[in-house]
């Protein structure tokens, strides 16, 4: 089958021939129909994050059909739409005993530790294929797992955000904006920035009060919208040292920083202010399966719109890649299939 993988860090995602994996007891083989393309596949190139043994077929975004199952597998049926979750967890710690499926500290990630879903077929866990509503199209499907479940995570099990609450989203690429779509649905006002002034139409339309960061002052437009006061989260995209320091001066005493990114090695924070306003600083990763569980739902019920900006051919991995790079695009890039 054909593949996108990681042949050497450093190098450029490449397309290779690779056997068709063979589901496992537990596991099912999935045809995929379509996979995000996610910043952190190219975070994944670099070697930053160890993938283990080369070539690793990457995709953590992914959708299709379930066309084999292995030996114990009840559920889903042959046949059956499925998104899957990222995460391959223990099932037996604390954490995953809690519902954190997304803190195990023994979960190998389905495209990073083990071969993902940028290919023709992926084997997963049963328990990781999550049946699709009927009227589910793939490629909205296949971004639920990172693109809006992670937002989701974020928003609501992290940052609690609620009826009335203020919410400033720092970027809004193929995460912010799910993020802006879930805190209106939370309950909560929405301030999203973006220098890409598509991307601020989308957000608006989603009811977020846009503010492009090249020509308007982000400080000025959330003192005056928070009456001096500042919002109660803010939800960081960017993960550079510029945008933690300006997150953390824009909250409000008691205010939670959400920080999803980490474009920089470190950040630092002001320690008095930090202190004096009892702010709160919070790491967010990925989403428990839980969350997937609900924002299919939601989903299915129209209440979400999954935005999917461009789509490419598996084979066109390269000029996907450039557009992300390039990044003049609203929502998601989508691989598809034949
Ligand atoms: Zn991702
Ligand atoms: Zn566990």
């Amino acid at each position: 089958m054909r593949a996108v993988v990681v042949a050497q860090y450093g190098t450029r995602l490449e397309v290779m021939e690779r056997p068709i994996p063979r589901p496992g007891p537990g596991e099912v083989l999935i045809r995929v129909r379509a996979s995000g393309l996610c910043s952190t596949d190219l975070h994944l190139l670099s070697g930053r994050m160890p993938l283990g043994e080369l070539p690793r077929i990457l995709g953590h975004e992914t959708a299709g059909e379930v066309v084999e199952r292995g030996a114990g597998v009840a559920t889903p049926a042959l046949g059956d739409r499925v998104t899957v979750a990222v995460d391959v967890v223990c099932g037996a710690c604390r954490h995953c005993l809690s519902g954190q499926t997304q803190r195990c500290p023994a979960m190998r990630r389905i495209g990073f530790e083990r071969d993902g879903g940028h290919a023709e077929y992926v084997a997963v866990p049963a328990a990781n294929a999550l049946p699709l509503p009927p009227a589910l199209a793939y490629d909205a499907a296949a971004i639920l797992p990172d693109a809006v479940a992670c937002m989701y995570h974020s928003l609501r099990c992290q940052g609690k955000v609620g009826l009335g609450q203020t919410v400033l989203i720092l970027g809004v690429g193929g995460l912010g904006i799910h993020g802006v779509q879930i805190a209106r649905l939370a309950g909560a006002e929405v301030v999203a920035t973006s220098r890409r002034p598509e991307r601020l139409q989308l957000a608006e339309r989603f009811g977020a009060i846009p503010v492009n960061t090249d020509t308007q002052p982000l400080a000025g437009v959330v003192r005056e919208w928070t009456r001096g006061e500042g919002v109660d989260v803010v939800v960081d995209n960017i993960g550079t040292r510029a945008s933690v320091r300006e997150g953390l001066s824009l909250l409000r005493p008691g205010g939670k920083l959400l920080v999803v990114a980490y474009l920089d090695e470190s950040f630092e924070v002001p320690s008095i202010p930090l202190f004096k306003a009892e702010r709160e600083i919070i790491g967010c990763r990925g989403s428990s399966r839980q969350d997937l569980i609900e924002v299919v739902r939601l989903v299915g019920a129209g209440k979400l719109t999954p935005v999917v900006g461009a789509h490419y051919p598996l084979e066109q991995i390269g000029a996907a890649v450039e557009r992300l790079e390039r990044g003049d695009l609203v929502g998601r890039i989508v691989l598809t299939r034949e």
